[in-house]
């Protein structure tokens, strides 16, 4: 993916017909960022970068990696770092399943979702030590329902397409192989045997760190947009009063691009439904519900998967949720009086863990777009500025993907015209009253 900077930063502005801030001198352009893994983490450089990055979730430190491994000086800004606990990618685990039947665009989810499962395995054999604990566990993943749904069903054809295992089990079939799940009025069940679950903070701390391993650097500091030069933006100006200059920005703000960006977002985005997750105590000394014994699922109304080596939070359930429109303020644990819902959803399907205790809560903000697909696109008033984030609930499985991809975009490698065009801003928007997010899906 390896550019010449400058030819970067002419394609990537292409049009604008303006000097680029950052742009490298002759000199500084041979001189490839090198790699200095002893690079003390927060530590600014005084450089002025050729990209910076706005957002250290899975969309921006995924891309943060990929620009810098392409041959870019990249500065990554996080209010809160990396990982934070407010952030959606901040969650202890993260699923990575790919039976997206029930999503328009729920065949390309799928692909980029099956790449991404080699790709998490890929990142462990490489970066997998005692210092960085394995992220990914294939668990698979088993779907339950009434009946054979439509969304089932297209999730069959969508493997058909892409040549995916699975298996369509019956409930009988279900209760033999994973003695600890009951099937009360399930009548079909499809297994998909290379999902998994990934310790998705752990996941971006690691990435965060392999970034500043090769050259990047991160700090921890609120961006605002800065000056404008026509259709070039100048400088984001950070919480600490300076103005930091790039020739290229890229904003992943996650759920906070309804307050960074409120004119353009406007009823494209809404980022005010807030999910619920528990982490429930397993027996004691009982392996059954921990990985590799018990399958990851989703059940009318749930996901979730069980209590995972290296980690021992619990056995997870994502059930229900509630409104909040501010990410600063928003309250990050599930009140008691919300605890009832998982525990009927438990008594049903594992009844040996719905009287235990819970040991964790979590509750983070969905980031949901009228185009119901992800946002990765030009910012239209500016030839300088991406936008990359409305990952639903979903995108933190494709995020070894998605970073290659967006920076792809920025490079002007990504050339595939359906599919970019496929994650446009648009003019899609949400209805008065339309709700962005069903709860119990
Ligand atoms: C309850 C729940 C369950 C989910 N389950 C799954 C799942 O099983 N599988 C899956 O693939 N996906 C799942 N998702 C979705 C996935 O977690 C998100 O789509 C993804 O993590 C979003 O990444 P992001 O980078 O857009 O946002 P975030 O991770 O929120 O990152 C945005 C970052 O931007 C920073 N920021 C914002 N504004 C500024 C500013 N002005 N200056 C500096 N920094 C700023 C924030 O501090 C934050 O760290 C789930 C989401 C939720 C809420």
């Amino acid at each position: 993916m390896g550019i010449d900077r400058r030819d970067f930063l002419k394609v990537a502005t292409a049009g604008a017909g303006l000097a680029v801030a950052g742009t490298p001198t002759e000199a500084e352009s041979t001189e490839r960022p090198r790699a200095n893994p002893r690079r003390a983490p927060f530590v600014r450089s005084g450089q002025i970068p050729d990209v910076v990055v706005v957002g250290a979730g899975n969309f921006g430190a995924w891309t943060a990696l990929n620009l810098q491994r392409g041959g870019m000086q990249v500065t990554l800004l996080d209010q809160y770092g990396p990982g934070n606990s407010k952030s959606a990618s901040g969650g202890e685990t993260r699923g990575v399943r790919s039976s997206y039947g029930g999503v328009a665009v729920g065949l390309q989810w799928a692909e980029w979702a099956i790449r991404s499962m080699q790709k998490w395995k890929d990142w462990d054999d490489q970066y997998a030590d005692s210092l960085l604990p394995r992220l990914y566990y294939e668990s698979g993943d088993i779907m339950m329902r009434e009946e054979m749904s439509p969304s089932m069903e297209q999730s069959m054809v969508n493997w058909d397409l892409l040549g995916h295992p699975y298996e369509v089990l019956t409930p009988e079939e279900v209760t033999y192989r994973w003695p600890m799940i009951q099937t009360p009025e399930m009548g079909a069940a499809v297994f998909e045997p290379s999902a998994g679950v990934v310790r998705a903070r752990r996941a971006i701390e690691s990435v965060a760190r392999v970034f500043q391993q090769e050259g990047g650097e991160i700090r921890i500091v609120k961006a605002t947009h800065g000056d404008e030069d026509g259709r070039m933006l100048e400088n984001v100006h950070l919480s600490n009063g300076e103005k930091l200059e790039a020739g290229m920005f890229v904003y992943a703000a996650g759920a906070w691009f309804a307050h960074f960006l409120p004119e353009l977002m406007g009823n494209r985005f809404r980022a005010n439904a807030v999910g619920h997750v528990y982490y429930f105590e397993t027996p004691p000394g009982d392996e059954s519900y921990r990985w590799p014994n018990c399958p990851s699922y989703g059940v009318p109304g749930c996901t979730g998967w069980p209590a995972l080596p290296d980690d021992n939070r619990g056995f997870r359930i994502r059930t229900g949720g509630a409104r909040g429109d501010n990410p600063d303020e928003s309250v990050r644990w599930v009140p008691e009086d919300r605890h009832e819902r998982p525990r009927e959803i438990l008594s049903k399907f594992f009844p040996a863990l719905a009287g235990g205790i819970i040991n964790e809560t979590r509750a983070c903000h969905y980031s949901s777009t009228a185009s119901r697909n992800f946002i990765i696109d030009h910012h239209p008033d500016f030839d300088n500025v991406w936008l990359a984030g409305g990952g639903q609930a979903e995108s933190f499985k494709q995020g070894p993907v998605l970073g290659e991809y967006i920076a792809g975009r920025i490079f002007g490698t990504e050339t595939n015209e359906e599919l970019n065009a496929s994650f446009a801003l648009g003019d899609a928007t949400y209805d008065e009253g339309e709700e962005d997010f069903d709860f119990d899906d």
